[in-house]
């Protein structure tokens, strides 16, 4: 991490009454130049079309955008999510089930007034939220494009959907523009992380970024059935307990908050490259799923339906 960057992201000296939103949407770009948005810290320049890991230069590209309906209810409601996908990913997950968009990136750029227009357009179609999905290679987009998309009238909260592998620098430019923080909470054993994510040091960096996201934005609130601010963590039990699922929900009852909304999600298929791993070539037993489920309902967490 440049010491210029961390000065510039370091929320103990910013002034936070002197950090404009223009201020932030500058040092966001500014951090493109070499590019450090996340803990890849890959130092290429974005703006001059170098790619890193997550392949994505200076514009963002969009796989798609519309209502959802399968996300967790409390994000659904009646008007259903409005997602905005992503292309690009910062981790190279082996069993993605979105591996057309986050690994073969398909999409189109798109220009920030497109990106408002989908808010807003979205919002106008009666989505109750607006869900980036992939966000972590396009902060700054994302950072410029709800400051205007706000000031035109955008209402509705805004979700961060995400693989849980943030900078806290990126999520100390994000305070204030997101409302509802979804991480996925993939591994807490590095090994995997390693294996599967390419990210041997994922359990470390995400435990840093979900305290760091419930600082911000604490527990899940729901108002009338659907939520309005707060943490949302997934957790996908895997074959053979290689996430180390126990764990995770040990991190979050003790370290995050017993008040943590989370959702154990059952459906993990071998699909992409998993069939080249022969521990995670198959999905998940009931009683896999189960032994995290009553564990985490157990220790009291809020558990999503
Ligand atoms: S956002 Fe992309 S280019 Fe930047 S550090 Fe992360 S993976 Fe590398």
């Amino acid at each position: 991490m440049s010491e210029t960057y961390r000065n510039m992201t370091n929320s103990k000296k910013m002034d936070k009454n002197k950090r404009t939103p223009q201020k932030t949407i500058n040092i966001a770009y500014k951090i493109l130049e070499s590019c450090e948005l996340c803990p890849r810290m890959c130092k290429v320049n974005r703006l001059n079309e170098e790619k890193g890991f997550c392949g994505i230069g200076a514009k963002a590209v969009v796989s798609s955008a519309g209502p959802h309906y399968g996300e967790e209810s409390v994000l659904v409601g009646k008007g259903g999510s409005g997602t905005i996908f992503f292309a690009g990913c910062n981790l190279g997950c082996i069993f993605c089930q979105n591996y057309d968009i986050s690994q073969l990136r398909h999409g189109n750029e798109v220009e920030i007034d497109d990106l408002v227009n989908m808010m807003l357009q979205l919002q106008r179609r009666g989505c109750i939220n607006i869900n980036f999905v992939t966000p972590t290679h396009v902060v700054p987009h994302i950072i410029e494009s709800v400051h205007i998309a706000r000031k035109k009238d955008l209402k509705i909260p805004t979700v961060y959907n995400c693989g849980g592998y943030e900078s806290i620098e990126s999520l100390r430019l994000l305070e204030g523009t997101i409302d509802i923080y979804m991480p996925d909470a993939k591994y807490l054993n590095s090994d995997s992380s390693k294996k599967y994510s390419f990210a041997q040091d994922y359990p470390e960096v995400m435990k840093s970024a979900l305290i760091e996201m419930h600082r911000q934005v604490g527990d899940l609130e729901i108002e009338e059935g659907v939520a309005t601010r707060g943490l949302l963590v997934r957790h996908l039990v895997m074959p053979d307990n290689v996430a180390g699922s126990i764990d995770i929900i040990d991190f979050l009852a003790n370290k995050i908050s017993k008040n943590t909304f989370v959702n154990v999600m059952e459906q993990y298929r071998p699909t992409f490259k998993a069939r080249n791993f022969p521990e995670i070539n198959r999905p998940i037993t009931y009683q896999e799923f189960h032994t995290v489920y009553e564990y985490a309902k157990e220790l009291g967490l809020r558990l999503a339906d």
